[in-house]
């Protein structure tokens, strides 16, 4: 099966780079005609994409939403800034090269591959997608085999409305992915789990590819005395089991100062019962567990610390309640991993600084949360933390902004996309100098003229 695989991921490859050789990529009208061609796409399969979320991860109502509608509106986005995002960019050119211009020039990396989740199985790759025909790249797309259903969907969509000598999608598990690994890209787009993204990086190494990583980890959630109590709690529920917190900047644990932790945990029960119901299992907005495998992992989480709230879990159909739990140590497996699904672990400080310490122990997260009405407190744990992005007072909204790059730092990742930063992530900066025949300055040339320096 590998050889047979091979040969047919190298044939696609090198019908891309002919695809590519043409030109076609990088004409403008090419590209916008290509990103509205896509938004119909995504809006005529608008049902078939509800019902693979559906059958992948009970994903429904607004969950199933956000995931459709950001892809639209990064579309649009694309669509009302890309003219202006083409046009090469005008520099200062130094007297001694006059008379010529200067100039930056976005030019497309050539044909790239991304490599999606299984979460946001539709957004994860099609986002990116969008930065690379923005920036007149071809694309191999490899959903995740996990995702079983989106991945034919996806498959169906991109072979109906591209050629596949622009765009292809490559189905199959991690042996396939692999293999693709094996080829040499000209860009690597990848979302995924940490350790994976280094078996990329390494793998794209062997090629020189530039590679951009989109990972994980664990991102806190810091909660100070000062904060919006109500507003609070709304929030942290909302980002935190949306997707069955499986989104990879839910807040993966709570720190929250000890003179409200009680306050705010009432709170958290409360909202958590007003979104999901008494019995969060029979909420038709409540995601499933994507398999068995995950589900064994985050049962397992349960037996470490005090569960405050749910703790339920049926494997019959995957299903994990919102789970709160307190008293966990910094040494469980709990607080050691990622935890990528509907458990929120719950740690009091007592002082800011004691929060900022404990957050810089560890790798630098995806996200950062910090709830405070104190001004001081907030300019201190945005200048005392790294992150890849940071939301004061809210949690995951960030990421819906077009205008705000999305990305990790150090464990967490590497480059930026939405918006802009999907058109720059997918093209590098060419540098030209023209230079006229009008006249030729002399200060190169031997033999040096008078007045130049000799050392
Ligand atoms: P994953 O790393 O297991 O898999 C992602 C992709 O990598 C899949 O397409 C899979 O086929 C491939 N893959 C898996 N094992 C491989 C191997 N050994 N060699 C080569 N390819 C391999 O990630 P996942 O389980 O799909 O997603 C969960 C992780 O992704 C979490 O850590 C989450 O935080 C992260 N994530 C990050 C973002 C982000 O935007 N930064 C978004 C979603 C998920």
């Amino acid at each position: 099966m590998l050889v047979q695989e091979s040969v047919r991921i190298s044939t696609i490859l090198e019908t891309q780079k002919q695809f590519f050789r043409t030109n076609k990529t990088k004409n403008i009208e090419f590209r916008i005609k290509q990103l509205q061609n896509l938004k119909q796409a995504i809006n005529e399969n608008q049902s078939n994409i509800f019902k693979a979320l559906k059958a992948d991860l009970n994903k429904s109502g607004f969950d199933a939403y956000f995931e459709f509608i950001g892809i639209i509106k990064e579309i649009d986005y694309a669509l009302k800034h890309i003219k202006n995002w083409v046009k090469p960019q005008k520099v200062a050119t130094p007297w001694h090269q006059f008379p010529a211009s200067t100039h930056i020039y976005s030019e497309p990396f050539g044909v790239t591959l991304i490599i999606g989740p299984w979460n946001y199985p539709f957004n994860l790759l099609m986002t990116p997608l969008i930065g690379a025909i923005a920036s007149g790249n071809c694309a191999v797309l490899k959903p995740s085999e996990i995702s079983a259903q989106s991945s034919i969907v996806i498959a169906e969509i991109i072979s109906k409305t591209f050629e596949s000598g622009f765009i292809k999608v490559i189905e199959g598990g991690v042996e396939v992915t692999q293999e693709l690994l094996t080829e040499k890209f000209d860009h690597i787009f990848f979302t995924g789990g940490t350790e994976v993204g280094k078996i990329v990086m390494s793998a794209a190494a062997k090629h020189l590819t530039p590679v951009t990583l989109e990972l994980g980890g664990k991102s806190p959630c810091i909660v100070d005395e000062t904060t919006h109590l109500e507003y609070t709690a709304k929030r942290i529920v909302w980002g935190k089991f949306i997707n069955a917190g499986q989104t990879c900047t839910a807040p993966d644990y709570l720190l929250v100062h000890k003179n409200i932790k009680a306050s705010l945990l009432n709170k958290i029960k409360k909202y958590i019962k007003e979104f999901y119901g008494d019995v969060p299992s029979d909420s038709r907005n409540y995601s499933r567990i994507i398999n068995q495998k995950h589900f064994f992992r985050l049962a397992n989480f349960l037996k470490y610390g005090t569960i405050i709230l749910g703790g339920d879990t049926h494997l019959e159909d995957l299903y994990i309640a919102p789970t709160l739990i307190d008293q966990v140590s910094w040494e469980d497996k709990i607080m050691q991993e990622e935890i990528f699904g509907p458990i929120l672990p719950v740690i009091e400080y007592t002082d800011i600084d004691e929060a900022i310490a404990i957050i810089n122990e560890k790798p630098k997260p995806l996200a950062l949360y910090f709830f405070s009405n104190n001004k001081q407190h907030q300019t201190k744990v945005l200048q005392s933390t790294a992150s890849g992005g940071v939301c004061i007072n809210d949690t995951v909204m960030h990421l819906t902004i077009p205008s705000l790059p999305f990305g990790g730092v150090g464990e967490s990742g590497m480059g930026r996309y939405h918006g802009k930063a999907g058109f720059e992530n997918f093209s590098y900066q060419r540098s030209v100098l023209n230079k006229s025949f009008l006249w030729d300055l002399k200060w190169r040339y031997y033999p040096t003229p008078k007045g130049v320096k000799k050392s």
